[in-house]
């Protein structure tokens, strides 16, 4: 029966309407469209003008029942009004997924892993450690100076006494060389991994998420102390080890 269906073409009827009904409902379930808009800081959190806007944009016809999310944010300020740069992807589903959602990290339980050396607990030291755990190795990181916690009362001995200690002072100890800077992070390159995955990390390490969307993002030196103990707590809740006062 089916066989003589197939010779009428009566049996691919149906299966084309189908398909075609299929990829239709999966395009409308995947539309995505990336959407740039300005707006007046007085706007910036006001949802229906922000929709108002993605609408006339994308020429949109009928109710604007679209799902929208931010993915980029700068400031243009050269010119009077002070302008807001917005990216937002636009989507038929709820469920938008931006470049930095994609990005997967699971760190292994590594205590057990072969071992790697590695000297300096800065961001080089620590991205390297973390990467291990992500391979399964065990990292043990040495680092010539102090927690990043203790390293501070040397550098008061360095502003109120003159006194510098050789291994635990601006340059030197857990964090690295920017550690007390205001953590500006203008990168974007993707030579050597995606940048969003570094700032996907240091979010996951108590950085506020804005650095994923803003256009000329910086952690805050209030913040980064914090966000170099934690990355410390995860290396070593995974089996990895930090030892201080390690000079190679
Ligand atoms: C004041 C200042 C502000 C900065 N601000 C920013 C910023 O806002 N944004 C930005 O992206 N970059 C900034 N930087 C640059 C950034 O800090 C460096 O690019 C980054 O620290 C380099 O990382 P690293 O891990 O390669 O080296 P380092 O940060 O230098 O880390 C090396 C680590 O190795 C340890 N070490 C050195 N020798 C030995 C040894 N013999 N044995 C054991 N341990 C050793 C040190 O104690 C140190 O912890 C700033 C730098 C400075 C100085």
């Amino acid at each position: 029966m089916k066989a003589a269906l197939r010779a009428t073409g009566l049996f691919l009827i149906p299966y084309s309407i189908n398909l075609t009904l299929y990829t239709i409902s999966f395009y409308l379930r995947s539309v995505l469209r990336e959407v740039d808009i300005k707006l007046i800081p007085s706007h910036i959190d006001n949802e229906p003008i922000i929709r108002k806007k993605i609408a006339q944009k994308l020429k949109w016809k009928g109710e604007p029942n679209f799902y929208f999310k931010l993915v980029k944010r700068s400031i243009d300020a050269r010119k009077n009004p002070v302008m807001y740069q917005l990216r937002f992807l636009v989507s038929s589903d709820s469920n938008i997924q931006s470049d930095a959602d994609r990005i997967g990290i699971n760190y292994r339980e590594s205590g057990s892993g072969k071992r790697v050396i590695i000297i300096g607990a800065g961001p080089a030291g620590y991205f390297a450690a973390l990467q291990c755990l992500e391979y399964g190795l065990k990292p043990i990181v040495l680092d010539r100076g102090k927690d990043v916690r203790a390293r501070r009362r040397d550098l008061r001995a360095i502003q109120q006494l003159g006194e510098v200690n050789p291994h635990s002072n601006y340059c030197f100890g857990e964090g690295g060389a920017g550690t007390y800077s205001d953590g500006k992070l203008y990168t974007r390159s993707k030579k050597r991994g995606h940048y969003l995955k570094t700032l996907k990390v240091l979010v996951d390490h108590g950085a506020k998420s804005d650095i994923l969307i803003d256009a000329h993002p910086h952690i805050g030196s209030n913040k980064l102390p914090g966000i170099i103990s934690n990355i410390r707590n995860t290396i070593e809740t995974h089996g990895g080890q930090v030892l201080f006062d390690h000079y190679v």
